[in-house]
């Protein structure tokens, strides 16, 4: 099926056109890019080029560009360096079969970037900047937006407090960049389940914290956890409320969802703890869309337990941009092992993410009209 959108194809296009473009004088030749797009090491291959931006309070922002991939250079005194003043995305760039490339819902992602800087006392980027920054990246570099399926462009845009300043307060003069990582399928070898990590004694936030903005931060407080995690030989780490330690929260980079034997799936309710996915919106959606209920609401994880083994709770699954979707086969805690019915893959869990992916790729229909055109 050809692509479609509703959006104006060319609204992107216009504010990448913002952005000043010095290409990178000494690119990967394309034999050495078609070999990182081919195997890619996540997170560890850039593409050639990156966005860069900077904001002082007098000024606002300024220095829209796009310019080579190459090292940032920050004062040893930088804030972000002392006191975290740092706040992240992570969207992709998606080819479709026509040879245009796509963004999936990517004012989601500018909105939540502008709800984790207020959180953390840095500058709102406004969601047409977000946009074009992007998107100038995307054209620029589209040639690392690989063509085999279920690989794509990770993009990660990112701020950080760069003032050199020990003293603590809201930063005066701030940096943003737009980097690009190749990234292949999750799962090279196909969906697997993973073993899931209860973590009892860290916590990655809590109450009237930082746990609903995107920022390292919370990263940084969940390792401990995930260390834990991989002690106990699971794959990923499930974090319990704070105040109680008795409340299914989220992974560490993931959101959760169970669904029952009638059908329904429940999730946890954004509480101010939790990350709001964007793949977690579009799932809710989506599955309503087919007429399954989704109740978000506090979830103890006491009963998520014993509705696994009674079989009233039939499939649990992680969801995030990364992965799209990951079954769960197994909770291990201190107290418990549990398996969740047959430890394989949910047949719901995986329809919801072909579904999700086919959108993603141009294969089926948008009827929420979540794509973007870049080029
Ligand atoms: C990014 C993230 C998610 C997933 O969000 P998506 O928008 O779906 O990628 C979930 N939890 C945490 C802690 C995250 O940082």
């Amino acid at each position: 099926m050809t692509s479609q959108s509703h959006h104006d194809p060319d609204a992107l296009n216009r504010l990448a056109a913002a952005f000043t473009v010095s290409p990178n004088a000494h690119p990967a030749s394309d034999e050495q890019r078609e070999a990182m797009i081919d195997k890619p090491a996540f997170g560890q291959v850039f593409s050639d080029s990156m966005v860069r931006m900077s904001w002082r309070k007098d000024q606002g922002w300024s220095g829209r560009s796009v310019e080579a991939y190459g090292p940032l250079s920050l004062d040893p005194a930088a804030a972000v360096l002392h006191y975290a003043q740092e706040v992240f995305e992570g969207l992709k760039a998606y080819h479709h079969d026509d040879g245009s490339i796509w963004l999936f819902r990517p004012d989601a992602n500018a909105e939540r970037f502008q709800n984790s800087a207020k959180r953390l006392s840095l500058p709102e980027l406004g969601t047409e900047d977000f946009l074009g920054s992007v998107a100038a990246l995307v054209r620029q570099d589209a040639a690392w937006v690989p063509r085999r399926r279920e690989y794509t462009l990770y993009l990660r845009p990112f701020m950080y407090a760069s003032e050199p300043y020990l003293g603590v307060r809201a930063p005066q003069q701030v940096d943003y960049c737009v980097i690009a990582s190749p990234s292949g399928p999750y799962f090279p070898g196909g969906v697997k389940p993973v073993s899931i990590w209860v973590e009892n004694r860290w916590f990655r936030t809590g109450p009237g914290g930082t746990g609903f903005a995107k920022c390292g931060g919370n990263y940084a407080a969940s390792m401990v956890g995930e260390g834990r995690g991989a002690q106990h030989g699971c794959e990923q780490v499930c974090f319990v409320d704070a105040a109680t330690g008795t409340y299914l929260e989220e992974l560490g980079g993931m959101n959760i969802f169970t669904v029952h034997r009638d059908g329904h799936l429940e999730t946890p309710s954004l509480t101010g703890t939790i990350l709001p996915g964007v793949t977690r919106r579009s799932i809710i959606e989506l599955a309503q869309d087919e007429g399954h209920e989704v109740s978000e609401r506090m979830i103890k994880m006491d009963d998520l337990l014993a509705d696994i083994r009674s079989g009233e709770v039939t499939e649990v699954f992680a969801c995030g941009t990364a992965a799209i979707i990951t079954p769960i086969g197994r909770f291990k805690s201190d107290e418990a092992d549990v398996t969740v019915a047959d430890g394989e893959s949910g047949s719901f869990t995986m329809h919801l993410r072909d579904k999700l992916l086919g959108i993603q790729l141009g294969e089926v229909d948008d009827p929420h009209d979540w794509m973007w055109k870049v080029c």
